[in-house]
C-alpha cells in the first residue's frame, strides 16, 4: 500500500483537501494520508510548513506502508519535504511529486486506494493537471499538444468490451471517475468516449476526467475479461449514485466556474534580489539609550526575569562588491571556493549538531543541509563562471534571493528566511575569510541584544552564560523564541532599540511583560535574581492559621497552562485570551478560538478556569480589532469596549468559550477586562449567561469600578482586580514609561484603599475578589492584599511557591493588621515599611 502525505502552509487547507480526496474513495480504501503544516509554540495551527511535522507524518505511514508519497502546495513546502526527508527516521521509500495540490492530491489517493505501486501513484499526481487543462477546452476535448494521460496501448491478448452510457447529470467528474478507478482495481481496463473521444485507463483519474464524458455519451469499457466490466457498467447504469437522467442526486458536484477567457496563470518569476534593508549609518544613529531607569518595550516570547550586562551581537556582515568582475581565467578557480567553503561551514555546523540535543541539534542539523544545499552552490558557481562575480558576492546574491522568496510567502516560512541569511553570511565570511558571525563565548552571565538572532546563534546558547534574549526582528514562533523558551531564557523580541543598547549596560529583562529596562535600581536587580528562583508549591495556599487563600496562575495559552499545572496552580486566575491571537490580522474563527481555549482547560480538568475576554488596545493592540489612531490608546476603545463597535467579536468568543467549556471538564468563569460602569457589568453577565457561561465577572482596573465595587458585584459572580491597570489609572501613570515606575505601585496607598473597599464589598456579598496584577505574585504584599478581603491570587505559576510561603508565614489576624496599618500610610514606602513590621511581629 502506498501513503500520501500532504505538505500545505495551512493545516485547514491540507485537512481539507485530504478530506475531499478520500471522499473520491469513500474513506474506507486501504490509503494512509496524512497532512503535514506549521503549528506554533502552543500546537496551534498557523500558515506556514514545519519540515519535523512532515517528517513525523511519513514516518507514521511507513510503519504501514511500501512507500509514501510527498504532495505540496507553495515553493516553500518543497523545501520542507526536502528537510523532512533527512530528518525523517524511517526509510520506506518515498517520492516527492511535482504536482498540482488538490488536483495531485486526488489522483495519487485514487491510484493509491487502486492498489497503484509508488511510481504509478507518483505518475497519477503528476498528469492530474492535464485533465482540468482539457477540460477547460470549449469542447472538453484534449488540447493539442497537452498530453493525455498514458492510457495502455493495445495489446495482443483478447479484450472482451462492453458500451455504457453515461446517465449522471454531471458526466464522469472526480467523483464518478473515482469510483471507476478503485472499482477497477488495478485490473487493466481502459475506456473510451464513442465514436471517437480519447481512451483512457480505468485506475487513472486524470485520464478519466480527460475523456469529457457528459451525461448521455456512450463509452466503450475494454478489460482482458468480463467480471470487472460489469461491476463498472453496473456503477454507469445506476449513476454513479447520483440520480440518472433528470434527477438531480443531491450531494451531485455543482459545473466547476469557468475562468475568465483568456486567463492564464502568471508564470513563476525568479524574485529579484533587493537590496538588504539598510542598517542605520553610524552618523545618523540617534543617541545610545543609556539613561537610567529606560524601559524598551517588545514582545515577551519567553518568560522570566534576569538581570545582567549586554553584550550586543556584532552586526551583520556587509555586502560584498557587486561590481568586482573576476577575469575569466580566474573563474573556474574562484567558482570551485564555493564548494569548499560550503563544506567547511556544513562541517562545523555538523560538529557543532552533534555536541547539541533536541531543537537545539535539529535547528543546526537544518542549517547543516541549507548550508551543503547543491542548487546554491551549484546557482552560484554559475555566477561566477557566467558573469565573473566574486565568490562570496555570487553566494550572497543567490542566497538573499531564496531569503527573499521565502519571506514573500509569509508566516512561518518568511521566518525561515533568517536559516537561509545564516547559513549565506556563514560562506560569506568563511570565502572572505572573516569571523564566523555569531555567539561570543563568556564566561559571565550575559543578556545578548541583536538585531535578529540566526537559528544557529539561538541553538549556540545552550549552556552558555547568556541568561536572556532581546532582538530587534522575530516573532513568537522564530527560532529565538523556540529555543528560548526551550533554553528557559526570559526573552523580548520586536524591541526596536535592542542594538541601540550601550554594550555593557545592566538591562533586567521581563519576557512575561516584555519589557527591557536600562540600568534600573539595585533593589529591582534584587527582587529580579530573587524571582529566578522557584520556590516549590504543594499545590494549597493557605494561611498559618489554615484559612485558605486559593493560588491560581495566569496564562497566555495550553503550554503555560500545561507548565502551570505542573507546577501545582490550583486553577488559572486569568487567561489573558489575546495572547492567543497577536498576530492575527483577522479575527479567529469560532472554530480557532475552541481549538486555542480547549488546550488552557484541558490541562486544567476539574478546576477552575477564568477566561478574560479579549483585552485588546493600548499595550496589546490587535490588528483586526484596533483602530490605529487613537491619540491615547489607554484611554481609548480597548478591553469590553471593543464591543461597542463591534459586538459580534465579543459574542463570538463567548459563544466559542462556551462550546470550549462545554467539551472540557474544567470549570469555566468568563470576565470582561476593563470595565468602568455598573452597566458595562451588567450588560457582559447577560450576554455571558445567554451564551451559555454561568459565572460571569469583570476585572476591577479602574478606579471607578472599584468605587462602585459593591454595585459591580450585584450584577455579577466575581470580581478580579488588575492591580497593573489599577495603578496605572489611579495614579494617572502611563504602565509603560519606566520613568514613572514609582507611581505604577500597588503599595501606593490610593491604589491600597481601592482594593480594599473592592475586599469589603466582597466581603459584605460573599463573592470572590481576586487578584491577577502583578501584586499578586509579590510575596510581600500579598498577605497585605489577603488582609484587605482578597480571596485568591493569581500570577505566573514560577511565583506561586514564593507567595505560598509567604503566606503560610501568617495568620489572618496578622493580615487584616497589616492592611490596616499599610491603607492609613500616606506614601508607598510608608505603606511597605509598616506592613512588613506588622507581618514580622
Ligand atoms: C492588570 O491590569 O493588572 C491585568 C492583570 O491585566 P493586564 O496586565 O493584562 O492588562
Ligand atoms: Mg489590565
Amino acid at each position: 500500500m502506498i501513503g500520501v502525505v500532504a505538505v500545505s502552509h495551512s493545516a485547514r487547507l491540507g485537512e481539507a483537501a485530504l478530506e475531499l480526496a478520500l471522499q473520491m474513495v469513500h474513506g474506507g480504501a486501504p490509503v494512509r494520508v496524512a497532512a503535514g503544516a506549521g503549528t506554533d509554540g502552543d500546537g496551534t495551527p498557523i500558515l506556514g510548513t514545519d519540515a519535523m511535522a512532515v517528517a513525523s507524518a511519513i514516518d507514521e505511514l511507513a510503519a504501514e506502508c511500501d512507500g509514501v508519497l510527498v504532495l505540496m502546495d507553495l515553493g516553500s513546502a518543497v523545501m520542507s519535504a526536502e528537510l523532512a526527508l533527512e530528518l525523517r527516521s524511517s526509510d520506506v521509500p518515498v517520492r516527492l511529486a511535482p504536482a498540482p495540490f488538490v488536483e495531485g492530491l486526488l489522483a495519487a489517493v485514487v491510484a493509491a486506494a487502486a492498489g497503484g505501486s509508488l511510481d504509478a501513484v507518483a505518475q497519477e499526481a503528476t498528469a492530474a493537471l492535464e485533465a482540468k487543462t482539457a477540460q477547460l477546452q470549449d469542447d472538453a476535448e484534449p488540447v493539442a499538444g497537452v498530453p493525455v494521460s498514458p492510457a495502455p496501448k493495445s495489446t495482443e491478448a483478447p479484450r472482451v468490451t462492453r458500451t455504457v452510457r453515461v446517465r449522471n447529470p454531471l458526466g464522469i467528474h472526480a467523483r464518478p471517475a473515482a469510483l471507476i478507478a478503485t472499482t477497477a482495481g488495478g485490473a487493466d481496463v481502459r475506456l473510451r468516449r464513442l465514436p471517437d473521444g480519447p481512451e483512457a485507463a480505468a485506475g487513472s483519474l486524470s485520464s478519466l476526467l480527460v475523456l469529457g464524458a457528459h451525461q448521455g455519451d456512450e463509452v466503450e469499457l475494454s478489460a482482458p475479461d468480463d467480471a470487472v466490466l460489469a461491476a463498472l457498467a453496473a456503477l454507469f447504469d445506476d449513476g454513479f449514485g447520483e440520480g440518472v437522467e433528470g434527477d438531480q442526486a443531491p450531494g451531485a458536484e455543482p459545473a466547476p466556474p469557468q475562468p475568465a477567457p483568456g486567463a492564464q496563470p502568471a508564470p513563476p518569476q525568479p524574485a529579484p534580489v533587493q537590496p538588504e534593508p539598510a542598517r542605520p549609518a553610524a552618523a545618523a544613529e540617534p543617541a545610545p539609550l543609556d539613561t537610567p531607569g529606560t524601559v524598551l518595550r517588545g514582545r515577551g516570547v519567553s518568560a522570566g526575569v534576569a538581570a545582567a550586562s549586554v553584550v550586543v551581537l556584532a552586526p551583520p556582515l556587509t555586502e560584498p562588491d557587486s561590481a568586482v568582475v573576476v577575469a575569466g581565467a580566474d573563474r573556474e578557480a574562484e567558482a570551485s571556493r564555493i564548494r569548499q567553503a560550503a563544506t567547511a561551514v556544513a562541517d562545523d555546523l555538523a560538529a557543532r549538531a552533534s555536541a547539541a540535543t533536541g531543537q537545539a541539534r535539529a535547528i543546526l542539523d537544518a542549517s547543516r543541509l541549507l548550508a551543503a544545499d547543491p542548487e546554491l552552490i551549484a546557482q552560484a558557481s554559475a555566477l561566477v563562471r557566467g558573469a565573473g562575480r566574486s565568490a562570496a558576492r555570487a553566494v550572497w546574491e543567490v542566497a538573499s534571493s531564496q531569503q527573499q522568496a521565502l519571506q514573500a510567502l509569509g508566516g512561518r516560512t518568511a521566518e525561515r528566511g533568517a536559516d537561509v541569511r545564516d547559513v549565506r553570511d556563514r560562506i560569506v565570511a568563511e570565502l572572505l575569510g572573516l569571523d564566523t558571525p555569531g555567539v561570543p563565548r563568556r564566561d559571565d552571565p550575559f543578556v545578548l541584544a541583536a538585531h535578529d538572532l540566526a537559528p544557529a546563534d539561538t541553538a549556540a546558547l545552550a549552556g552558555g552564560a547568556c541568561v536572556a534574549l532581546v532582538t530587534e526582528q522575530g516573532g513568537p514562533t522564530s527560532h529565538t523564541a523556540i529555543i528560548a523558551r526551550a533554553l528557559g531564557l526570559p526573552a523580548v523580541v520586536g524591541v526596536a532599540e535592542a542594538s541601540r543598547i550601550p554594550d555593557g549596560a545592566v538591562v533586567l529583562v521581563d519576557g512575561d511583560r516584555g519589557t527591557v529596562e536600562i540600568d534600573p535600581d539595585a533593589r529591582r536587580i534584587e527582587a529580579a535574581k530573587h524571582a529566578a528562583v522557584v520556590a516549590p508549591f504543594d499545590g494549597r495556599g493557605r494561611l498559618a492559621d489554615g484559612t485558605r487563600v486559593t493560588l491560581l496562575a495566569n496564562v497566555g495559552g495550553a503550554s503555560d497552562a500545561e507548565a502551570a499545572a505542573a507546577a501545582g496552580a490550583e486553577g488559572v486566575g486569568l487567561f489573558r485570551t489575546e495572547f492567543c491571537f497577536l498576530d492575527r490580522v483577522d479575527a479567529p474563527t469560532i472554530a480557532e478560538q475552541v481549538t486555542a481555549y480547549r488546550g488552557v482547560l484541558s490541562a486544567f480538568a476539574g478546576r477552575r478556569v477564568v477566561v478574560r475576554t479579549l483585552d485588546a488596545g493600548s499595550d496589546k493592540p490587535l490588528p483586526f480589532a484596533n483602530a490605529d489612531d487613537e491619540p491615547n490608546p489607554a484611554l481609548g476603545v480597548r478591553g469590553l469596549r471593543l464591543a461597542r463597535r463591534n459586538p459580534a467579536l465579543l459574542d463570538d468568543q463567548l459563544r466559542a468559550l462556551a462550546e470550549a467549556a462545554s467539551a472540557e471538564s474544567a470549570c469555566v468563569d468568563v470576565m470582561a477586562p476593563m470595565v468602568a460602569t455598573v452597566d458595562e457589568a451588567r450588560d457582559f453577565a447577560a450576554r455571558a449567561r445567554a451564551a451559555g457561561l454561568e459565572r460571569a465577572g469583570v476585572m476591577i482596573e479602574t478606579p471607578s469600578a472599584a468605587i462602585l465595587a459593591a454595585e459591580v458585584l450585584e450584577v455579577v459572580d466575581f470580581v478580579s482586580l488588575g492591580t497593573n491597570d489599577l495603578a496605572q489609572y489611579t495614579l494617572a501613570a502611563d504602565r509603560l514609561l519606566g520613568e514613572l515606575g514609582d507611581l505604577n505601585d500597588a503599595w501606593q496607598p490610593a491604589v491600597l484603599r481601592l482594593i480594599g473597599m473592592v475586599g469589603s464589598a466582597g466581603r459584605a456579598t460573599d463573592r470572590s475578589v481576586g487578584v491577577c496584577g502583578e501584586a499578586a505574585a509579590d510575596p510581600a504584599i500579598a498577605p497585605v492584599l489577603v488582609g484587605l478581603g482578597v480571596t485568591s491570587l493569581s500570577m505566573a505559576a514560577r511565583a506561586l511557591g514564593r507567595v505560598a510561603a509567604a503566606l503560610a508565614a501568617v495568620t489572618s489576624e496578622q493580615c487584616r493588621a497589616a492592611a490596616e496599618a499599610a491603607t492609613r500610610a500616606v506614601t508607598a514606602a510608608e505603606a511597605r515599611a509598616v506592613a512588613a513590621a506588622v507581618l514580622a511581629r
